[in-house]
């Protein structure tokens, strides 16, 4: 097998050959590797070429690949069950584990990805102050939702324009945007229309459009704003929740969110997202309450414990200073041998386990607009060097990269052993 003949073949029946946009190397440019296995820290490609995997599929990883003990618990449900449809004690415990740890998260409710997730969330959000306005802010991703597919439109501060075909202006008339880092304009347009605002939705660590990690004064503002003109906070914690640390962003800044959502980690590498926050806010969904969710696979067993061992290895190991070093030796030797090469061009932002390699500011980049424009040909540059030597990044220069505990020092030094050879020719 042969990965170009594969995308042809994909192409024919797949658009774009591929199931979530990133994939195809669009931004990249090239075919993408099709692979056929992963193991730890290490993905093995249709051709048999081994690649050290820093995508580690976009987040979920914390543990790396198949690891061993999340293995044995997967195996050991698809021996049980596979899906009930109905009760059952593993997403319980999955439950009970999160809101034993967590005490902003007294009731949760589990689905199958980040953007139902977020979806969910702002229904409830909507149902609890009646009001209709969602506020979210430019850069910051929460899935592929209607509502939240848009990014600021021309004019007045705060109008959205939609960011894809399909999703007509009735669909995002209430939804307002905002550039972030900007009290600002935050205190403007919650003195405009902060009493008609449900929710003020936000990454509290953003890294889906580069990682823009936010100075604490802002978030402390969305917070006092929302609280004092009633608007709920929703921390999008799909990425950073059990990642920067086992509470979350919330957790790492101090700051109390009303709703939460979490992905990725939360399923261990099975589709699992979950909407949470205080009881009361919660008991309004059915059937406890009159907002409707529901979904079929929703609570699947395998994720649901998938989850719980990957979470239970999260609270008990404590990984995330090891992580954070990790990714900082990677980091920096890898800037170091790009600037010994003569590409002085590069410096690393990184959070916890997360990293993003980047073109070099004079400031740190906090907004969108600040990235620079020859950052996205320099970073496909980079990766296509690294993808020869065997080294795999998320294929896009605004995708982050992750760490797994499965990315030992020797492991890391390969990668840098890779990435000199990789800068020779
Ligand atoms: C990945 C992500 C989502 C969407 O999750 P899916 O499972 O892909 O639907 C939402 N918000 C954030 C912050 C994410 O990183």
């Amino acid at each position: 097998m042969n990965s170009e003949l594969l995308f042809e073949r994909s192409k024919q029946v797949v658009p774009g050959g591929v199931h979530s946009p990133v994939r195809s190397f669009s931004s990249v440019g090239g075919t993408p590797i099709f692979f056929t296995e992963a193991n730890g820290a290490y993905l093995k490609s249709v051709e048999g070429k081994e690649y050290i995997d820093y995508c580690l599929s976009f987040g979920p990883l914390l543990f790396g690949h198949r690891n061993p003990e999340i293995q044995e618990v997967v195996e050991d449900t698809v021996r049980k069950a596979w899906s009930f449809g109905a009760c059952e004690p593993y997403s319980l415990e999955l439950a009970e584990y999160i809101t034993e740890r967590i005490p902003w998260v007294e009731k949760i409710r589990f689905v199958n990805s980040g953007t139902e997730a977020v979806m969910s969330a702002l229904r409830v959000a909507r149902a609890a102050t009646g009001r209709n306005k969602i506020l979210k802010f430019d850069g910051c991703y929460h899935g592929h939702l209607d509502q939240l597919l848009v990014k600021s439109g021309s004019g007045l501060a705060g109008l959205s324009s939609s960011d894809s075909k399909g999703i007509g202006p009735e669909i995002i008339q209430n939804t307002l945007v905002l550039p972030l880092d900007d009290e600002t304009k935050l205190e403007e347009l919650f003195q405009r229309e902060g009493s008609k605002i449900a929710c003020l939705a936000i990454e509290p660590l953003p890294a889906n459009y580069g990682l823009l990690p936010q100075r604490i004064e802002f978030l402390k503002k969305c917070r006092d704003l929302s609280t004092k003109y009633g608007v709920l906070l929703l921390f999008d914690e799909v990425i950073s929740g059990f990642r920067v640390s086992f509470q979350g962003m919330a957790g790492v800044t101090g700051i109390v969110p009303d709703l939460v959502c979490y992905g990725k980690i939360i399923g261990g590498g099975f589709p699992v997202g979950a909407y949470a926050g205080k009881k009361d806010l919660m008991d309004l969904v059915a059937p406890s309450g009159p907002v409707y969710q529901a979904g079929t696979l929703s609570a699947n067993p395998i994720g649901m414990r998938a989850g719980l061992k990957t979470l239970t290895k999260a609270w008990t190991e404590d990984p995330y200073t090891k992580l954070e070093n990790a990714t900082k030796q990677l980091t920096d030797g890898i800037v170091n041998i790009l600037s010994e090469k003569g590409d002085s061009n590069w410096e690393a932002v990184t959070f916890g386990s997360l990293f993003w390699l980047k073109s070099k500011t004079e400031n740190p980049i906090r907004t969108i607009n600040q990235i620079p424009e020859s950052h996205k040909s320099n970073f496909a540059k980079l990766f296509h060097k690294l993808l020869n030597q065997g080294v795999y990044l998320a294929p896009s220069g605004y995708e982050v990269g992750f760490l797994s505990t499965a990315h030992s020092v020797d492991i890391i030094n390969r990668t840098l052993e890779k990435t000199k050879q990789a800068l020779k020719d």
